[in-house]
Order: structure tokens, then C-alpha cells, then sequence
């Protein structure tokens, strides 16, 4: 039997009704003929609860014992999927992360797959079973203990079984109708893409984009899965949604191909670094250790032997961060006048292929915030992206003022 993969949100099994209006979806392939791997997310709001609990109990916290604790939503929704789809009489049976088993790397709350052996699986498709739910966002690290891979992870679980059992097509189910141009919430302009680049998702997505996880785009560009994103929320033909594929596959883009925007940003700036070779590595090598991760980096020239150093990080590894540099100092390790954290930013990018044929999208982009009066606090560029980063009152407008400068409305 060929198998499919259906990967179904947090909204999209928030309530019971919805679990069931998903189950009935997966009714329809199974009716079709195919074998159906189902992957859960948590109900919506859970994890975020879960989290809250961990960090209320323990601030900074064992992040073993945080994978064991929030990992735990996924596991309601796998086996209330389970007994829906009993109830319709289709054979399924639940799976959590360890008993596939989903085997990661022991690095705990962004733990990497590394394998999923698909025996077990195959042999109870063999036995006549139709469905195999499987609780998404965990799995079992080298020493046994439960591990989970990052918030949005349920995506990458998803991909990740689409690979490892050659799906014909993964397909990701959310509470939006495809992959848009900036995320529709924020800017209503948005438009739905009907197919968008592997390598234009993955920057979205790395930039904040959360409708798919980063390492999910990673893994089906990777292993070749046909990804789809579509909504639980309507009745759905094979072509709905937004197909993420190989550039080739598509024929016209415009330049400028998405806005992606991180609300949650914190830049913090070392004032009167000591410099000398090495520094760098004395201040992020710790930085990294300590589990903070660290994006845009900028040092200034050095005058009388003093530099400033300015990084930016996610709001909630600020104190993590604040820690591991009083650290440096104390240790005499790296020696700075003062510590100052700005935790009120917000990075908000701008993403396409074209950008690497044509001059002139960074002027166009810094005039556009300009006439609205964003100021710009830090520029990083690649190849095929610009990131800035904003105030983050500043945000939407941001993102709405880019949309409308770049055209994004209209189709190439
Ligand atoms: P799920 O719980 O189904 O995994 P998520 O909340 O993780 O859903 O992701 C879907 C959300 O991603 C949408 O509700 C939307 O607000 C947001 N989003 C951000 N950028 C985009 C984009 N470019 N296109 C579509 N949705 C986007
Ligand atoms: N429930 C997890 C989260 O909220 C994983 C997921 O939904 O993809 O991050
Ligand atoms: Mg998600």
C-alpha cells in the first residue's frame, strides 16, 4: 500500500469536534487506499502551559527534565486520534516517540533525528492496521531518557516519517489554507502561494515564519518529500494548499518572495571590549555552552584598543546570557565596561531567490522603513535574504510597509 503522512496541527485538534473533523479527513485517504501515518501536535495552548510550568517550578531548568514534562501534550492527542479513528472503525493504534522508536541526539528541548527504524510500523500495516498515530515533537535519546525537538517540532516528526518511510506525500494541516507571503494574521494583503522554493522556505521559516519548523524544510529538501501545507478547517482537493518544491518546478517569481518577522528579539551590547585576537571566541564560545542562541553579531572598529560588541538573541535566553557573560568577567576572561540589554526589538526580514540576480533591494528596503520612521538598529544580509532589526512596537508596520513597497500582493 502506498502510505501518506497527515501531520495535524495544535488548532487542528484543539477540541474533540476537531479531532474528530481531522480524523474524518483521514478517513477519506485511508478510503482511498493508502496506509495513513498521523502525526499530533499537542492541543493548542498546551504546550505553551507545559513550558510555563517548567519554568515557574525551576527557572533555569534541567532541560531533560523539561522534555519530560512537555513533551506530555502530544501524548493526550495520539491517543484520543486513536480512539476517534477506533470509533469510525478504522484500525489504529497510537505510537509515542520512544516505542517507534523515534531515535535523537541527547541535546534535550532541540534534539536532532537521527533515526526511525520503521519495522514496528510496517509490520502492523502488514497485520491489516490503517493508521498509526504518532505523538509528533519527541523522541528517545541514546541514554534512554524522552527528548523533544524544538517548539514546532510536530513538523519535523512529520517529514521526518515521510522520509524514513518513502510517503508519497507529507502533508502538514493547519489553521491557515497554504504558505503566504508574510503571515496573514499580521499583514491582510498577504497572498497565498501555490508553490514556494525549498530554499525560500527554510529562510522564511529560520526567520520566523512558524507555519513550518526550519528543520522540517531542512529534511524534505534533504530527502526529497513532497511537502504540502494546507487547512484542516476546509474540504480539500488534491491540488489545495501550497506545494514546497524544487526552484525549477517553478516558473515565475517576483524578487522579493515573503516577509518573514521574529516578534521576540533582545540585542545586547557589550560597551568597551578589551580587544585582541581571540575575543570573539572568549565571549560566544560560553555564549554557545550556556545554550544561548545567538543570530545577528556585530563588532565595531577598535579605537585605543576598546571595541563595542552587540549581538542579538531570543528574548527568553536573556537571562541565561546575562549569566554566562558575568561569568566572563569574573573569571577576568573578558574584560567590558558595561552590559546593555535591549529586550523591547523585534527582526523582521525580507526573502527571495531573485534578490541574488538584482541590485537594489537593500536601498529599497531601508528607503521603505525610512518613510515611516523606523529606525534600524542592526542589518544582516545573505544571498538571498536582508534582516533587520526594529523596535518592536514597530513591527507590523514593518512587515505591512516591505509587503506593499515589494509588491507583494500581486503574483510575478
Ligand atoms: P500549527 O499549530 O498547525 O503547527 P502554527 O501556529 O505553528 O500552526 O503555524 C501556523 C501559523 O503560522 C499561521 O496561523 C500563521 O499565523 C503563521 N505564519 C507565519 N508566517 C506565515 C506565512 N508566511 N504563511 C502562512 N502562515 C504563516
Ligand atoms: N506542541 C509543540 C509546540 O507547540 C510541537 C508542535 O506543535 O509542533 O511547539
Ligand atoms: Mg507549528
Amino acid at each position: 500500500m502506498p502510505i501518506l503522512v497527515m501531520k495535524f496541527g495544535g488548532t487542528s485538534v484543539a477540541t474533540l469536534d476537531r479531532i474528530k473533523r481531522a480524523a474524518k479527513r483521514v478517513g477519506v485517504e485511508v478510503a482511498k487506499g493508502y496506509d495513513v501515518i498521523v502525526i499530533v501536535s499537542a492541543m493548542a495552548g498546551e504546550t505553551n502551559k507545559l513550558v510555563g510550568y517548567v519554568s515557574e517550578t525551576s527557572p533555569l531548568f534541567d532541560a531533560r527534565e523539561y522534555d519530560a514534562v512537555v513533551s506530555s501534550g502530544e501524548n493526550v492527542t495520539a491517543g484520543l486520534m486513536a480512539l476517534t479513528l477506533q470509533e469510525m472503525d478504522v484500525p489504529a493504534r497510537s505510537w509515542q516517540g520512544w516505542q517507534v522508536p523515534v531515535q535523537t541526539t541527547s541535546a534535550h528541548a532541540s534534539a536532532r533525528i537521527e533515526d526511525i527504524p520503521p519495522a514496528n510500523i510496517l509490520a502492523k500495516f502488514d497485520e491489516g492496521m490503517k493508521v498509526a498515530v504518532v505523538a509528533g515533537f519527541q523522541g528517545v535519546s541514546p541514554e534512554g531518557r524522552i527528548t523533544t525537538l524544538g517548539r514546532g517540532g510536530s513538523d519535523t516528526t512529520a517529514v521526518a516519517f515521510a522520509a524514513a518511510f518513502g510517503a508519497e506525500r507529507c502533508d502538514i494541516y493547519t489553521d491557515v489554507d497554504g504558505i503566504y507571503t508574510t503571515d496573514p494574521r499580521i499583514a491582510p494583503k498577504a497572498r497565498k502561494l501555490e508553490k514556494i522554493a525549498f530554499e525560500e522556505m527554510l529562510e522564511l521559516a529560520s526567520l520566523g515564519a512558524k507555519v513550518l519548523q526550519t528543520r522540517s524544510v531542512e529534511l524534505a529538501m534533504r530527502y526529497k518529500v513532497k511537502l504540502r501545507v494546507l487547512s484542516s478547517f476546509e474540504e480539500q482537493s488534491d491540488e489545495a494548499g501550497t506545494l514546497v518544491c524544487d526552484e525549477e518546478e517553478i516558473m515565475e517569481s517576483n524578487v522579493v518572495s515573503g516577509v518573514a518577522y521574529s516578534r521576540d528579539e533582545a540585542k545586547m551590547t557589550l560597551f568597551s571590549v578589551a580587544d585582541r585576537p581571540g575575543i570573539a571566541a572568549a565571549i560566544f564560545g560560553p555564549l554557545a555552552e550556556a545554550g544561548v542562541n545567538v543570530d545577528m553579531i556585530i563588532q565595531n572598529i577598535s579605537e585605543d584598543g576598546r571595541t563595542d560588541m552587540t549581538f542579538s538573541c531570543p528574548t527568553d535566553q536573556v537571562a541565561r546570557a546575562e549569566k554566562a557573560i558575568e561569568a566572563l568577567k569574573d573569571s577576568g576572561d573578558v574584560n567590558f565596561a558595561t552590559l546593555d540589554v535591549d529586550d523591547s526589538v523585534a527582526k523582521v526580514s525580507i526573502v527571495g531567490i531573485g534578490m541574488r540576480s538584482h541590485a537594489g533591494v537593500a536601498s529599497k528596503m531601508f528607503a521603505t522603513l525610512r518613510d515611516e520612521g523606523i529606525n534600524i538598529k542592526v542589518i544582516t544580509t545573505s544571498e538571498i535574504k536582508l534582516s533587520v532589526l526594529v523596535d518592536r512596537k514597530y513591527l507590523e508596520l514593518a512587515v505591512q510597509a516591505l509587503h506593499d513597497a515589494f509588491e507583494l500582493e500581486k503574483a510575478a
